[in-house]
């Protein structure tokens, strides 16, 4: 009898022991995945360089964050910077000790590694490797009347020369720093009837890649603004029927096509889920739906992944 009580106890020992090894092995102080998510960074030439995500997709943007590792005079801290990845330029506005400002990786960019550069005020050239990862988003075929696939009549062709116009006063109008200051939200809940990226046939003939994400939505639905901005387009277009165009500054612009109505007009400030229009079916389609777009110094990514992505604008790395 005692002699078992003498097993058992040892028995016991062994367990609590075993417990006590694994919890020490198994609650380390792991990575949880909220860093998992947030920053890389790397120092170079006196500066520490932050991105997010490490590994970009094409169609996805990246928010870039640097500070010096010693003090800069007062003048060439509070001076914007300009930063080169893909062959395009991207704005960095100045923050708190530092700079930040968001890259985006066109579609159709290959999975590579590449090199984000930027030149500081006193001379000096970081280059920031950063490597793009493959992302297939499909293909899809889409009947639309053939003079809305390939328009051919004048006064057509007229209007979408000077939407053109309209189009790049509004992209060129991007104000110097950042006016988000939560995360994004969607214009609407709803339904996903055609995700971002998609290559496009469009009666047959190859088309620019789906710039947005359509949600289901039915004539008169209200559609608010995703975030924080200024309207810097609201109008009827050719393509994009009734369309507003929000700017975020740093070249950040969310889009909202096909509207029914336009209710906010080209200068006015708009907060986050503010009404800005109704959903319709203006413009090239095949049936009421929004069309929501998020344009990044020229580059559309995806809305949808942007809505995560903007949580990265919140606080510059450091301050984490
Ligand atoms: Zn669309």
């Amino acid at each position: 009898m005692s002699d078992e009580w003498g097993v058992m106890g040892k028995r016991l020992s062994l367990f609590f022991l075993g417990g006590l090894i694994l919890g020490v092995v198994f609650f380390q102080p792991f990575p949880t995945r909220a860093e998992k998510d947030s920053f890389v960074s790397v120092s170079q030439s006196g500066f520490d360089i932050f991105h997010a995500p490490e590994n970009p997709q094409p169609g996805q943007a990246v928010v870039v964050a640097l500070r010096s590792r010693k003090p800069m005079p007062e003048t060439r801290a509070q001076q914007p910077l300009n930063m080169k990845f893909i062959d395009r330029k991207f704005s960095l506005e100045p923050v708190a000790e530092g700079w930040r400002g968001v890259a985006a990786v066109p579609l159709g960019t290959e999975a590579a590694n590449y090199s984000l550069s930027i030149k500081v005020k006193d001379g000096t050239e970081l280059a920031l490797p950063i490597t793009v990862v493959a992302h297939d988003y499909g293909e899809q075929r889409l009947t639309v009347p053939e003079e809305m696939a390939t328009p051919m009549l004048p006064e057509n062709l007229q209007k979408i020369k000077r939407d053109r116009q309209h189009l790049g006063v509004a992209y060129g109008s991007s104000g110097d720093s950042l006016l988000l200051a939560e995360m994004v939200r969607p214009p609407l809940s709803s339904t996903i009837t055609s995700p971002f990226g998609r290559r496009r046939l469009l009666n047959g003939k190859p088309k620019a890649p789906h710039g947005g994400v359509d949600f289901q939505a039915a004539v008169g639905v209200p559609i608010t603004a995703a975030a924080k901005g200024r309207v810097v387009l609201a109008e009827e277009l050719y393509y994009s029927g009734n369309l507003v165009i929000i700017d975020h500054g740093l070249d950040i612009f969310t889009l909202y096509m096909h509207l029914n109505e336009i209710s906010c007009r080209s200068g006015d400030t708009v907060d986050p889920g503010q009404i800005i229009g109704t959903a319709g079916s203006s413009g090239r389609v095949t049936g009421p739906h929004l069309h929501w777009g998020v344009k990044i110094a020229g580059v559309f990514v995806d809305p949808l992944r942007f809505v995560d992505d903007s949580k990265h604008l919140l606080k510059v790395p450091w301050e984490e």
